[in-house]
């Protein structure tokens, strides 16, 4: 096979980042993006190695039952979406079938029971949150999301698992970044004032917070800019500047200054009140996560006497939602605001058995074993990187009943749920819930128990 060459394939499955993925003749796998399980393709060859290539659509010969039409402009392009060519069925039955994967090959677990995944009610505009790089170009400023595995910036316009009202903050930045003559900043040089926009939307209340990464302090005239968003987002609740001068990928730094309007807004998530610092975590698709969290809820089982740990807790989010069902609850988070956020959490939803530790997961699990205290049930919900594997030791013993696991990367937690397994707890239940729809990306709740039940 060379580069170049046209071959005729037939797409059979899906990569976990949402590529399909076909076998020739002489077993060559190939992976061509943007198709769909059933896909008669010709395929043009763009990278050839030892025992696979990577290839992009010439024609479809004749396409998969499951395709319809894309509706965005940018799709294929901005390395968001990667399933809006195919109906929301076929979607939720490829990453159902990566759950079952990454649990059976990376994991070795056999005969685990794996729920459905559960539907997401709305599978656009289900965002609160975007953070939006910008760029300089001739009609001005504009803002986009980088393409997959790059930093080139594709515009987006109305981006469709956005809130509208995201758009109309664009539109009247851009404006008034070209009326004021100020520019984007530029990686390369490290020049000009923008580097980011992101914005929050709480749903429940209606609260929006925009808030500008700038390469400095603020913005030339920021009044004017924030008259102007006044005018026309009578949502708006704060307006907050964030200072980054790094030459660096990461997009917020650590000073925020609130220039209008409050530090933080507010949502409701399972009944409870949750306050927003920019820098603190919160789930990007509310409605589906108070599902996520009912569902751990229900794993966790909670009789009112037990001691509850939550690990990695962000704003104290999972916990105070289960708080008054057990006799105390103990959240660890790495980030101190987020920390500070979960402590004001506790006191506005009246929550008084509660308390925060700002640590590593690790190290505070590690203290709280040494110091005696025995969790009942453990939740646990770290990034895509998963649990450090001291993490998963330390647990194990403190002997709780029951783990719940949330996670948001298939692969990681099965590679986790092994080790789990290998320490006799095993693993009961996974429900997939589809918090991301249209992207790649997958949420999982597990229910791991201890095989030989405490004494
Ligand atoms: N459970 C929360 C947050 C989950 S996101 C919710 O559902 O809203 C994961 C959280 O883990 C983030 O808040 C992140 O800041 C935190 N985190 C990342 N690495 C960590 C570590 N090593 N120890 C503790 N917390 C960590």
């Amino acid at each position: 096979m060379n580069k170049n060459d046209i071959i005729s394939l037939t797409i059979t499955s899906m990569t976990a980042q949402g590529s399909g993925v076909g076998k020739t003749a002489d077993s060559m796998v190939v992976f061509v993006p943007f198709t769909a399980i059933g896909d008669i393709l010709e395929v043009r060859i763009l990278k050839v190695k030892k025992s696979y290539a990577y290839g992009k659509i010439e024609k479809i010969i004749t396409p998969s039952k499951s395709r319809i039409e894309a509706d965005c402009p940018a799709f294929g392009k901005c390395g968001g979406c990667v399933y809006r060519h195919i109906n929301y069925n076929s979607e939720k039955e490829i990453k159902h079938q990566r759950v079952v994967d990454a649990i059976e090959r990376v994991g070795g677990l056999k005969g685990v029971k794996i729920n459905k995944v559960v539907s997401n009610d709305r599978q656009n505009r289900y965002r609160n949150k975007a953070q939006l790089p910008c760029r300089n170009t001739e009609n001005g400023v504009e803002f986009g999301f980088y393409a997959s595995h790059s930093h080139r910036i594709i515009p987006c316009g109305d981006c469709l698992l956005q809130p509208e009202s995201f758009k109309t903050v664009m539109d009247i930045t851009k404006e008034f970044m070209q009326k004021t003559a100020q520019t984007a900043y530029d990686e390369k040089t490290g020049k000009g004032k923008l580097r980011h926009l992101y914005i929050r939307y709480a749903e429940m209340t209606g609260e929006l917070m925009v808030c500008y990464v700038v390469n400095g302090n603020g913005l030339k005239r920021e009044d004017e800019l924030i008259a102007e968003l006044k005018k026309n987002l009578p949502e708006l609740k704060s307006v907050i500047f964030n200072s980054n001068r790094e030459n660096t990928n990461v997009i917020t730094g650590l000073k925020n200054r609130t220039a209008y309007g409050s530090d933080h807004i507010t949502d409701i998530l399972c009944g409870k009140k949750f306050k927003l610092s920019p820098l603190s975590f919160y789930q990007v698709n509310r409605a589906q996560a108070e599902k996520l969290y009912t569902i751990a809820k229900n794993y966790a089982d909670l009789k009112g006497g037990e001691v509850l740990l939550d690990l990695y807790c962000g704003t104290g989010t999972i916990g105070l939602t289960m708080a008054e069902g057990c006799r105390e609850l103990i959240g660890v988070e790495i980030i101190e605001d987020a920390v500070k956020d979960a402590e004001v959490n506790a006191e506005i939803n009246g929550v008084k058995n509660a308390r925060f530790i700002c640590s590593t997961a690790e190290s505070a699990a590690k203290r709280l074993k040494d110091e005696g205290v025995k969790p009942d049930v453990i939740v646990v919900d770290p990034p895509r990187k998963g649990l450090e594997s001291g993490v998963i030791e330390t647990i194990t013993e403190m002997n709780p009943e029951k783990v719940v696991y949330i996670s948001c990367d298939p692969e990681t937690l099965a590679r986790d749920l092994k080790l789990f397994d290998e320490k006799n707890y095993s693993v009961k239940e996974l429900t997939p819930v589809d918090l991301f729809s249209r992207t790649a990306h997958v949420e999982t709740v597990c229910l791991i128990s201890r095989e030989i039940p405490r004494q």
